[in-house]
């Protein structure tokens, strides 16, 4: 995994362990292109729990 800021406060991202895990339900939106399909998992970050990825398996 690269490592990666949070642009949102800031917090340095060296592995998943920087993140919480959650598990999504369906969810479409067309906000910012944002779209998930089907159960997965979003990582957040940490520090203030803005959404930094999804985890594909
Ligand atoms: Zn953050």
């Amino acid at each position: 995994m690269e490592q990666m800021e949070c642009p949102e406060c800031g917090n340095e991202i060296e592995s998943t362990e920087d993140l919480e895990q959650t598990e999504v339900p369906e969810v479409e939106t067309d906000d910012d292109s944002f779209s998930l399909h089907g159960s997965t998992d979003l990582f957040l970050c940490s520090g203030c729990r803005k959404p930094m990825g999804v985890g594909r398996s």
